[in-house]
């Protein structure tokens, strides 16, 4: 995972989405938002906000949430109660990156099963691991899915039947949707189509949609209650919080239409490095803006050499490639000669 970086900052960065920083334009829309205390439900933009989100997926209600963690958190411990159990990727962020939330505070059973390598959950494996109503097993409640995975897109024919299956076996079905936006532009379908087919959707502002903080999770009104004390509980009950909220705003205005370009500088990317063997990247894999490459032991050599190029890259060894809206074309090309340059060299 990505270290500190000093550097970073003056370089053009592709380990993650999450380091793009507020442009002059979103900053004064932070700067003229009204504020109000928003635990007390007063802060008008944070209240705009969460409007927002939820007519854009399509659910009744939303809550701002301190980030992706949190929002996915805080719809575990709604979905689920003590000794439920939910079923989830090996390698989702909600099992494997948020610190065993659900397992520490809410006592709730992960299930994990592996993901295809389409990103997906096959549903007959799924299946296999619901537990009977019996008392020796926890109570299996909640099916959870990650779109995009890894950069992939669930399909729309995939999720419908998994919504049709969560259905038939009665189980809550959760979406981390930290990147749907880019599944969404890179389908060309209105968000409301994926999110409509989930019960809740957390989804993250502050990747490449290029706001500073935050995330929304999304979905019935009760359902949202019950996220808004927890929220409160863990701590996530901010002030004058509009002043972030405002940036997710213009985020939203702004920032959704453009994550094209980001799909395009991937693809771009993993074409100019599809030639160097040894790194074994697929452009036809590449389906939004985050692509892979196997480096191994050269890669501290390869990441001081890049810097040289005003390219900073995250320093593992199965590396991970991720555009967003701080990424110009031009520091595609210079990434492309930058690898080039050392692989010949190598
Ligand atoms: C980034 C991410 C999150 C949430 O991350 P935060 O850093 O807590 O905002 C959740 N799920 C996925 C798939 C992510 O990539």
């Amino acid at each position: 995972m990505s270290g500190k970086n000093m550097k970073a900052n003056s370089l053009a960065d592709l380990r993650s989405d999450t380091v793009t920083r507020p442009t002059l334009e979103m900053k004064s829309a932070m700067m003229d938002a009204p504020l109000g205390d928003d635990v007390y439900g007063e802060d008008p933009t944070v209240n705009r906000l969460e409007e927002k989100a939820a007519h854009l997926t399509g659910k009744k209600a939303a809550l701002y949430c301190s980030s992706g963690t949190q929002s996915n958190l805080l719809a575990l411990l709604s979905h689920c109660q003590r000794g439920d159990e939910y079923i989830v990727g090996q390698t989702a962020h909600t099992y494997r990156y948020e610190a065993g939330g659900a397992a520490v505070l809410g006592s709730i059973q992960p299930q994990p099963l592996d993901f295809e390598p389409d990103g997906t959950l096959d549903l007959s494996k799924v299946a296999r691991f619901i537990k009977p109503d019996d008392y020796h097993f926890a109570k299996t409640r909640l099916l959870c899915l990650e779109n995009t995975q890894g950069g992939k897109i669930l399909s729309m024919g995939y999720l419908k039947q998994a919504r049709a299956f969560a259905d038939t076996h009665g189980l809550g079905f959760h979406l981390d949707g930290a990147r749907v936006f880019n599944a969404a532009v890179a389908l060309n379908v209105d968000i409301k189509e994926i999110t409509g087919l989930f019960d809740t959707v957390s989804c993250c502002l502050s990747k490449g949609l290029g706001a500073p903080v935050g995330s929304v999770l999304c979905g019935p009104a009760d359902f949202i209650a019950r996220a808004r004390r927890w929220r409160k509980m863990v701590g996530g009950g901010m002030r004058q919080a509009g002043i972030l909220a405002a940036a997710c705003i213009y985020a939203l205005d702004n920032n959704v239409d453009r994550l094209a370009e980001d799909h395009a500088n991937a693809k771009r990317l993993a074409e100019g490095l599809s030639g160097i063997e040894e790194l074994n990247i697929h452009p036809e894999d590449v389906q939004t803006n985050i692509l892979f490459a196997t480096v191994g032991d050269k890669i501290d050599a390869l990441a001081d050499h890049m810097e040289k190029y005003g390219i900073c890259i995250d320093r593992a060894q199965h590396l991970r490639l991720v555009t967003h809206l701080d990424i110009t074309a031009e520091d595609i090309e210079n990434t492309i000669q930058g690898f080039r340059d050392f692989y010949q060299k190598a």
